[in-house]
């Protein structure tokens, strides 16, 4: 999965929380998926039973595409070598 895993803590909607005034004390951690789609960023909400599978999939999505750019170089490093 395209994407960066996340983790965020958040403020709630209770007006006397004290996660308004102390930074420490707001609410999480939740978990969330960026990933960029044209020139905007979008987030997905990553439910707490599939934080495990988020995090695998966005990982997995990153060595692969380690893969791909480790055989190109290698490709291009070939080519220069026939002249
Ligand atoms: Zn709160």
């Amino acid at each position: 999965m395209r994407g960066t895993f996340i983790r965020v803590y958040l403020e709630c909607m209770r007006p006397e929380c004290a996660c308004h005034t102390d930074k420490k004390r707001r609410h999480g951690p939740y978990y969330r998926i960026s990933y960029g789609q044209g020139r905007r960023v979008h987030h997905i909400y990553v439910p707490l039973a599939w934080k495990e599978k988020a995090r695998e999939w966005t990982e997995n999505y990153r060595r692969v595409w380690k893969g791909i750019e480790k055989v190109s170089a290698l490709n291009i490093r070939l080519m220069k070598g026939k002249r």
